[in-house]
């Protein structure tokens, strides 16, 4: 498959303007510049782009939504805040492809009417953000974003907001809170920023990787997009690959790929010729499989079809050296420290699961304390205010679905059984 969001990231100077332009950078905005702002909507629809940030929601769709609020101005918002363990798949598009991002918010703020648009960069991305800054400035002193894009009478202004560090603020809401300058606390919806989002206005946040499909999309047009890879939720997809394989990194490959032919084929296998014992397929809040189910494809149809989710495509392979009730303490310590603390559910649920773990993976655990956990991570699925909550707790039970022994016999052994 041509790589199109990864382009030219092996150049040196691929953040540079001209090399973007030199393999067509910008053509489409030129394109998508001369249509009416609801005929690339109806591109998108019937391309059947889907959120890449984690949640898989048709692009197009969400797009209508804000399109026909008669609220002006609307707001294009990026979320560049990829802060769950495991995702590190928009940081090359950030540091190396920075204007293919650029021309794709282009392209949306014309599709949606929006002329601001912010890019909300996680805060431990510090290069990524001079590297935008400077492309955000060539593209304007081009032409091409500002005001009167190439001539075209539509201005789309762009603009860098670096977020503390909090992962949290990749929830769309907290986001626009933290954007507006306020705590990073997620809003009640409906409702939805679609409607009612930065400063009270219609806004569209999506993803960075979701955006800087756009360029390509409407170069090759909605029929050659929607026959890449699956047929549900077609286009190129980034997976990024960490843990036991031989060669891990940020791979570009069809939706609907299996995770088979991305531990073995792409990233050459497990290590040192181990066996796998565990994968997390879309970062740490997707529910954990056992190698049995490596076949199933990749994308946002399937996977729950096969007891997980593709989320953010963020791949974390374990060997059979890995103590997976350690792997899920050091998760439910992230969602501790992570939680926003708004709800009780997960302000006080998660930090009683992280201890009743703790317990267990030090030694102590106790007869019946598999079913205490079942039993509290039960208590704050469907509660709480915002995913956060619920992805701990489903974290804890898949755990324990699959690897139940490995809890049993840490409790009667007293302690891990692989050391
Ligand atoms: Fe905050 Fe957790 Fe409640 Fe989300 S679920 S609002 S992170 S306390």
């Amino acid at each position: 498959m041509e790589k199109v969001l990864l382009a030219n990231i092996d150049n040196p100077k691929s953040a540079e303007i001209g090399v973007y332009e030199a393999s067509g950078g910008y053509d489409s905005l030129r394109k998508s510049l001369e249509l009416a702002p609801d005929d690339i909507i109806e591109t998108v629809k019937k391309a059947n782009l889907r959120g890449r940030g984690g949640a898989g929601f048709p692009t197009g769709m969400k797009w209508m939504f804000a399109s026909k609020d008669p609220k002006f101005p609307k707001y294009l918002v990026c979320n560049a805040d990829e802060g769950e363990p495991g995702t590190f798949k928009d940081r090359p598009i950030l540091e190396k492809n920075p204007h293919i991002l650029i021309e794709g918010m282009a392209i949306s703020g014309h599709a949606l009417k929006a002329e601001f648009g912010y890019i909300y960069l996680r805060g431990e991305y510090p290069a990524a953000k001079g590297i935008l800054e400077e492309a955000i400035r060539q593209a304007e002193a081009k032409g091409y974003i500002g005001d009167n894009m190439m001539g075209s009478g539509r201005n789309f202004k762009l603009a860098v907001h670096q977020g503390a560090g909090a992962y949290i603020c990749g929830e769309e809401t907290a986001l626009i809170e933290s954007l507006e300058g306020k705590k990073g606390h997620p809003r009640i919806k409906p409702p939805f920023p679609v409607n009612v989002g930065a400063w009270g206005m219609p806004t569209i946040v999506n993803n960075v990787e979701t955006l800087s499909n756009m360029p390509f999309l409407m170069r090759v047009g909605p029929e050659a997009y929607a026959a890449i890879g699956s047929k549900e939720c077609p286009g190129p997809k980034l997976f990024c690959v960490s843990g036991h394989v031989n060669k891990p990194g940020v791979y570009e490959l069809p939706m609907g790929v299996t995770l088979r032919e991305i531990i073995y084929d792409h990233c050459g296998g497990i290590k040192n010729g181990k066996t796998l014992k565990a994968v997390i397929p879309g970062g740490i809040s997707t529910p954990v499989l056992p190698p049995d189910k490596i076949d199933c494809p990749m994308d946002f149809v399937n996977m729950p079809k096969h007891g997980s989710m593709l989320g953010s495509g963020a791949v974390i392979v374990m060997d059979e050296s890995v103590c997976l009730v350690k792997v899920c303490l050091r998760a439910l310590k992230f969602f501790e420290h992570e939680s926003c603390g708004k709800c009780t559910p997960c302000r006080d649920g998660v930090s009683w699961l992280r201890q009743v773990l703790a317990r267990i993976e030090g030694g102590e655990g106790r007869p019946g304390d598999i079913e205490l956990l079942s039993e509290v991570a039960g208590n704050i699925t469907g509660k709480t205010f915002c995913p956060l909550g619920d992805g701990a707790a489903s974290v804890v039970l898949n755990f324990i679905k699959h690897f139940r022994d490995e809890f049993d016999m840490h409790i009667a052994r007293k302690g891990c059984p692989i050391k």
